[in-house]
């Protein structure tokens, strides 16, 4: 017997998936209208567009991490909800006993039992 409601996990992880989903689609859309446009301080001078230019950089480099974690996250959902269509959700993929349900509770996506992420960690 499953040690967890699937109908609940698929919820939960649906939920998860559509929210990662408008994440990066609003980061990816909005990296594009970003770009700092300011006719006013034309002639400001080169340091403080410089300036401008690298908190752009950053800001942009910034959203470029969290796009890409969250596309890492979006791929573990994605994982997950086929290993509940496949029957093998929960189920470490290491050593093939059951995932504690306190663990899936807190990490819904994880693939390994708390003893085999500990010894891949360590
Ligand atoms: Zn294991």
């Amino acid at each position: 017997m499953p040690q967890y409601d699937a109908a609940a996990v698929r919820e939960r992880l649906t939920a998860e998936r559509d929210r990662l989903r408008s994440d990066i689609y609003e980061r990816t859309e909005g990296a594009e209208a970003v770009l700092p446009v300011d006719p006013l301080n034309d002639s400001g001078g080169m340091a403080s567009d410089q300036a401008d230019d690298a908190d752009a950089m950053a800001d942009a480099e910034r959203n470029q991490a969290i796009i890409r974690n969250s596309q890492a996250l979006l791929e573990q959902v994605n994982a997950a909800l086929a290993r509940l269509d496949a029957g093998t959700y929960g189920i470490c993929a290491n050593c093939g006993k059951e995932i504690n349900p306190r663990r899936l509770e807190r990490a819904p996506y994880a693939t390994l039992c708390i003893d085999c992420q500990a010894k891949l960690e360590r």
